[in-house]
């Protein structure tokens, strides 16, 4: 739902201190971890100031606090805390290691180096760099960090020149929010369109903006009122736990739907919604009963997701009623568990994972693979959404009997051996480790592989047996008479290359033999 968090005042008091009361079940080592953190990054950027005046620690603590409300654990929230010790202050990556261990530092890291990530603002490219950004950070943490830190700039962009905000807003848009919907943060998903939409598309902004205000300038009154009399009802049924809130839609998701049906406002059923948050599933039932009770509901907008999960594993009641003053209302009744995934995803099991005894951070990647029944959290990935890299990761098994073996296995054979580079026109290719650009050639087509005279990397000439990086850009030369040649069998990676060169080598020797 699209309320702001109220952390902003509470922070400016204590921030350290307001970062630990965030944190979920923490173990005393993490609390030392993040108290060390904040010192460290008190004292590295000491005199350093944001755009906004601010000292920067504001924005190091806000992204920590961002964090601990994710669930992380102590070594994600002290990277969070270090993230512009290295690119912006200078601090060697050898310090971080001594003072925090190389856990810390390859996260602190990983986010300097999807810092050098830049969208391009063409839209086909945008599938390409949201699969680089999500293959060049290795470990789901550096991600979180790494929207965290979007989150607050986003927050503060006011204060960033003009002709900045505007690229800043669109990748936040096309790369950062997508990012997150797909790990089922739904929370950070929402505030970050929410806050990009109006300098993205500020006349559609201030199109949406009006026409909610015009047919439903009441809407926020009547929704405390509805709320009121909710609460009263539940009480007389001796549900005195249970716990209501309200939101407006958000303006940037009631675009998109908006659109999709066919401009028609009055079509939208879940404008205004209400959550209801209860302990037990038979409070869910009961509560629904209440409701139907007092007030009218709309049929066919009766969905029960408990007893029937949306595939992604959404689970709720919902039903959308006339609340008596013209108004309509979608009522989503949800267990306190199933709200929190609703909102956290994949984040939402690592606040179990990480606070255990063996912090299995790689599970959580298995959380996003489309195969597993809770993986997306409340958005519909479509397989054609899901790199190529995890619907791959999709034929390992469930990593309960072996965590540790799955883990290196899932290490060794993805994170660590595959690579994503781009061709000029901005697709992405991933390649085994220590490809080659003739691997890359056969792998766009087998003629451009079969005709390939040389190659440049980046804009440079280079020999073809240079192995390519992530995020390399991969020209390759052509010309009608070139051949492949034998050497090029030992240049290769993958076997498909190898298959196309010996397959065009016995041709050229065929004329020979004859
Ligand atoms: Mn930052």
């Amino acid at each position: 739902m699209s309320q702001s968090q109220p952390t902003q005042n509470q922070s400016d008091l204590d921030p350290l201190a307001n970062i630990i009361r965030s944190m979920v079940n923490p173990l005393p080592e993490d609390v030392v971890t993040v108290k060390k953190a904040f010192t460290f990054a008190l004292r590295a950027h000491q005199g350093h100031e944001r755009l906004s005046g601010e000292p920067y620690l504001k924005h190091l603590s806000e992204t920590a606090l961002i964090l601990a409300e994710l669930g992380a654990g102590g070594p994600t929230i002290a990277a969070g805390l270090l993230h512009d010790t290295i690119e912006d202050v200078g601090v060697k990556r050898e310090e971080i290691v001594s003072e925090f261990g190389e856990e810390v530092a390859f996260l602190v890291d990983g986010v300097t180096k999807l810092g050098h990530l830049k969208y391009k603002g063409v839209n086909r490219h945008n599938e390409s760099l949201r699969k680089l950004f999500v293959a060049m950070s290795e470990d789901i943490r550096v991600l979180l960090i790494k929207l965290a830190d979007r989150l607050h700039n986003m927050r503060t962009l006011s204060h960033v020149p003009k002709e900045k905000q505007k690229r800043i807003a669109a990748e936040t848009l096309e790369i950062y929010a997508p990012i997150a919907y797909r790990l089922g943060i739904r929370k950070i998903n929402r505030e970050l369109e929410d806050l990009s939409f109006p300098y993205v598309y500020p006349k559609e902004y201030e199109e949406m903006r009006k026409m909610l205000k015009e047919r439903h300038s009441d809407r926020v009154e009547s929704l405390e009122k509805f709320s009121h009399s909710v609460q009263k009802a539940l009480a007389k049924e001796g549900l005195t736990k249970a716990k209501t809130e309200y939101r407006v839609k958000g303006l940037y998701s009631l675009y998109k739907k908006y659109l999709r049906y066919d401009k028609d406002l009055e079509k939208i059923y879940d404008v205004s919604a209400m959550r209801i948050l209860v302990d037990s599933i038979a409070d869910c039932y009961r509560v629904l009963g209440v409701i139907h009770g007092r007030w009218r509901p709309l049929p066919r907008r009766i969905k029960d997701y408990i007893a029937f999960p949306k595939p992604n594993g959404y689970q709720a009641l919902h039903t959308t009623i006339f609340i008596g003053d013209g108004n309509i209302v979608e009522v989503q009744i949800k267990t306190h568990e199933m709200y929190r995934y609703s909102e956290y995803g994949i984040a939402s099991h690592l606040y179990y994972k990480e606070n255990g005894r063996n912090k299995n951070v790689l599970a959580w990647v298995y959380a996003l693979l489309p195969k597993s029944k809770k993986a997306n959290g409340t958005g519909t990935v479509k397989s054609k959404d899901v790199p190529k890299w995890i619907s791959e990761l999709a034929t390992y098994e469930e990593p309960s009997q072996n965590q540790r073996l799955f883990r290196e296995r899932l290490t060794s054979d993805f994170f660590s051996q595959r690579i994503f580079v781009f061709s000029p026109k901005g697709d992405v290719v991933d390649l085994p480790i220590d490809s080659t650009p003739i691997d890359f050639a056969y792998s766009i087509h087998s003629d451009i592989g079969d005709r390939m005279t040389g190659s440049k990397v980046n804009g440079k000439l280079v020999s073809l047996d240079t192995k390519l990086h992530n995020g390399d850009i991969v020209f390759i030369m052509t010309s009608e008479s070139a051949k492949p040649n034998r050497k090029w069998l030992e240049m290769t990676k993958t076997s498909m290359a190898r298959r196309h060169i010996r397959h065009q080598l016995g041709k050229l020797r065929k004329p020979d033999r004859a």
